[in-house]
């Protein structure tokens, strides 16, 4: 056995496996394998935005723990890695950086600038995950911004839209109108901002009396298309059916009755504007009332909202609020705190605008998608309801296209001549229809034969919602079905009503299954103090230097252990730190055990005397088998790691280590069935600690493994090694009561020593146990020579009398007297 060195150097030690790991290719999906069975883990491609934080460690660490594990259990993994590269996000960022707006360079110009960014942030993050030690297959890696991926997209576009769930329409949409574009209620987040309510008269045509309407949006003033009132607010109800004149643009509109109109916000008349919000939507498509859209793309008032036209939105309210006071028709304001929508990129407030724009039909999938989130397995399980209530909270369809430049093109022209619709065939894709003309020489419907392109892009999400389908190699292998549902999807609570929900859709949509077979959920990463992690709050954690400073190892066990998953788990310096204690602890147990074991070679049919304390802690390492197979089979990684951690921590080091040791340094006892049984116990309880372990501390667990163990297990490494199969045999419940007395007879009898200010291995010449019952006697004192040898005691004198005037030993009831 080779003895494993003094010093725990993690930064070698796992910078030496990350690289041998890869040169064995033990990651490798092996696509010929048609033996094992496969697990597939839908590896959610990430949005590259730089440098790895401390929410990606969390994440990885997951999916990394469930590889490794099933890797163990005998499966043939995929673990595959691509990058989300499209979208907003990097647009935002290269306008930043180079300070301009999209349209002020050519669009080429602008999409190398966000690829090279892309790129940038890609290495940065790729590092931190090689750094944190993923057991990832690289030969799998993809960027949805490589026309190859846009083949893909483009083509489940063309399936789905043969299938009637794609279309386009003029309909109001989410419009961000800083970053002028349609966005997906998915992207808008709320917020809750200061507002001012203005009272306003509204006269009535008649000149009888006005109205006093209370909005918080005057602005849209010049878009009122109707007044509101509840038919049953008798203050009210009168009202209807009379004419109102607009102020601003002296306009009448007619006053409507709907019960959706709350009598207790504001005076309890409403002014429905064409768009102020949702609920005018709603009201305008129901009263079939006409649309005066006033906003243009960038924001500002247009023709519609004549002396105002070109003002931004808050220009054009305190030129309103102005005019109004002039006109004597503002008649109070009032503060109040209101919710609002925000582009949840810029988080600029998201208008509503009425554009044509494609969609999928999502709506219709509603039931299904249900069904299917009832089929799925969720970890933890009460997640799948914040899918559902998402799911029905649509009132909308998916809006898949966008006005913006660094995403996959949408494979659609027009004929210039009739307006017929030419959309890509299946085997033209990748194509950008602004590069190309459709291969038909002409219009088939009109024999036109110029073309417009699509000027519109894709929501980034349409490339990332097909992720199942293709890790399992759709649509260019014949067995992709092979992995298909995958068998895990792993998401953050903050994802699901994106992620989940699209994966969800699109591969109901396209394929008639569900995308994944379980999905994993994993919290939000908050700062020591609780908060959201932020830097401005001093409580933020830069993953690199966290994994420089501790390793992978100790940050992975922070990950594992940091709390219940899919609950939000708090950054602390101290359980990171307290993880490579751990490891230390363990290394120097592995090594201690190293020195021990110099003289033994494992042989399965040596004949041992197992003596109770080494039938104790087998069958309590057989026990904690089954409880960490099982937490990992749920998911409980805190768990595993806490009965893990604890089982090495206190089991193995602290007691049976100490317990054996003079075992086997009695001279007496050398080359004897009792020495050898105390060998090979540390010999296989370690083995079996180290496996319990690899999935959360691969390099450490490994490096010990080939040390100690490699040679006579065989395995190039730990992580292929097979995960222990629990044992029922193996248990004994006798022999765990029985040294749970032994242990805590040593305890009591260390402490003591320890409260008379005596060191550990300080000599007594003798110590009688009363133990006061026939049956303790017994057990004592089969365990008679490992009890005297461990209490450095030269006469031991175990009896079944009861003697309460020595020292006490709970919780057993014994009493002992020492003499030194
Ligand atoms: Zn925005
Ligand atoms: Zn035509």
């Amino acid at each position: 056995m080779q003895p494993l060195p003094k010093e725990y150097n993690f930064a070698d030690i796992e910078r030496k496996w990350q690289k041998k790991w890869e040169e064995m290719g033990i990651y490798h999906y092996d696509w010929n394998d048609k033996e094992r069975v496969p697990f597939s883990i839908d590896t959610p491609p990430p949005y590259p935005s730089g440098e790895l934080h401390m929410g990606n460690v969390l994440n990885w660490t997951y999916f990394d723990m469930v590889a490794r594990y099933k890797r163990m259990q005998g499966f043939n993994v995929l673990f595959p890695q691509g990058w989300d590269c499209h979208g907003l996000g990097i647009e935002i960022q290269v306008e930043k950086t180079y300070n301009i707006r999209k349209r002020d360079v050519p669009p080429e110009q602008f999409r190398k600038w966000c690829m090279e960014l892309v790129e940038r942030y890609i290495a940065m993050m790729k590092e931190g995950i090689l750094k944190l030690g993923c057991s990832i297959d690289w030969t799998t890696e993809y960027r949805t911004m490589d026309p190859d991926y846009w083949r893909r997209t483009q083509l489940s576009f063309i399936l789905l839209y043969k299938k009637g769930y794609m279309y386009q329409g003029t309909h109001p949409v989410n419009w961000c109108p800083h970053d002028e574009t349609a966005i997906a209620d998915a992207e808008v987040d709320y917020v809750k901002r200061d507002g001012v309510l203005h009272y306003i008269r509204f006269p009535f045509e008649d000149k009888s009396d006005y109205a006093l309407i209370a909005t918080s949006r005057p602005e849209f003033i010049p878009a009122c298309v109707a007044i509101e009132v509840n038919p049953n607010d008798e203050r009210y109800s009168k009202y209807v059916g009379k004419r109102i004149v607009v102020p601003i643009v002296n306009r009448s509109v007619t006053v409507i009755a709907d019960e959706c109109v709350d009598p207790a916000f504001g005076t309890g008349v409403v002014m429905i504007c064409t768009y102020g919000d949702k609920e005018d939507v709603k009201t305008v498509i129901k009263h079939k009332l006409p649309v005066i859209m006033l906003l243009t793309e960038n924001g500002r008032i247009n023709e519609n909202g004549g002396k105002y036209a070109g003002l931004t939105i808050n220009q054009a309210r305190a030129a309103i609020v102005e005019d109004l006071t002039a006109a004597g028709l503002l008649e109070k304001t009032e503060k109040i705190t209101q919710e609002i929508g925000v582009c949840d990129r810029c988080k600029a407030h998201v208008e509503i605008l009425e554009r044509k724009q494609w969609f999928m039909n999502t709506r219709k999938l509603t039931d299904a998608v249900e069904k299917t989130a009832n089929e799925i397995v969720w970890y933890p399980d009460y997640m799948k309801n914040r899918l559902i209530d998402w799911t029905k909270s649509l009132d909308w369809d998916w809006v898949i296209s966008r006005q913006r430049l660094f995403a996959t093109p949408i494979p659609v022209w027009y004929c210039k001549k009739c307006g017929e619709l030419i959309l890509a065939k299946e085997n033209w894709v990748p194509i950008d229809p602004k590069l190309e003309n459709p291969h038909i020489g002409k219009c088939p419907k009109c024999g036109g034969k110029d073309f417009t392109a699509e000027q519109d892009v894709f929501d980034t999400w349409m490339d990332s919602s097909i992720t199942c389908a293709v890790h399992a190699g759709w649509p260019d292998r014949a067995d992709w079905k092979h992995l298909f549902p995958a068998d895990v999807h792993p998401s953050g609570t903050d994802i699901i009503r994106t992620w989940a929900y699209y994966l969800i859709v699109r591969h109901l949509a396209l394929f008639d299954e569900k995308p994944f077979k379980s999905c994993l959920i994993n919290g939000m990463v908050l700062g020591s103090d609780g908060r959201k992690m932020s830097k401005s709050l001093k409580n933020y954690a830069a993953a690199p230097e966290v994994l420089n400073k501790n390793g992978a190892d100790a940050t992975r066990q922070w990950a594992a252990g940091g709390g219940a998953t899919g609950s939000d788990i708090p950054y602390r310096a101290q359980d990171v730190e307290y993880g490579r204690r751990f490891l230390v602890k363990l290394w120097n147990a592995s090594s201690f055990t190293s020195k021990l074991l110099a003289d033994y070679k494992p042989d399965a049919n040596a004949k041992l005397d197992l003596q109770p304390l080494d039938k104790w802690i087998i069958s309590k390492a057989e026990n904690l088998t089954k409880k960490v197979t099982e937490e990992f089979e749920k998911c409980q990684f805190n768990v595993a790691m806490e009965d893990i951690r604890n089982f090495t921590w206190h089991v193995f080091c602290d007691y049976y280590l100490e317990a054996v040791k003079d075992r086997l340094y009695n001279p007496d006892l050398s080359g004897t069935t009792k020495k050898l049984a105390a060998q090979d116990t540390l010999y296989q309880v370690l083995y079996r600690i180290l496996q319990l372990l690899a999935p959360v501390a691969p390099h450490l667990t490994e490096e010990i493994y080939q040390h100690m163990f490699k040679d006579y297990r065989g395995f190039e490494s730990l992580q292929v090694s097979p995960w222990p199969k629990f044992n029922a045999a193996i248990v004994d419940e006798e022999a765990e009561k029985n040294g749970d007395m032994i242990i805590a007879t040593m305890i009591a009898f260390r402490n003591f020593k320890a409260e008379n200010k005596q060191a550990l291995n300080a000599q007594y010449s003798c110590l009688t146990i009363n133990t006061g019952s026939a049956e303790y006697a017994k057990i004592l004192k089969a365990s008679f020579e490992d009890i005297r040898g461990t209490l450095k005691v030269n006469e031991l004198i175990i009896t079944p009398q009861k003697k309460p005037d020595g020292r006490q030993i709970s919780p057993y009831d014994m009493y002992f007297e020492a003499k030194q």
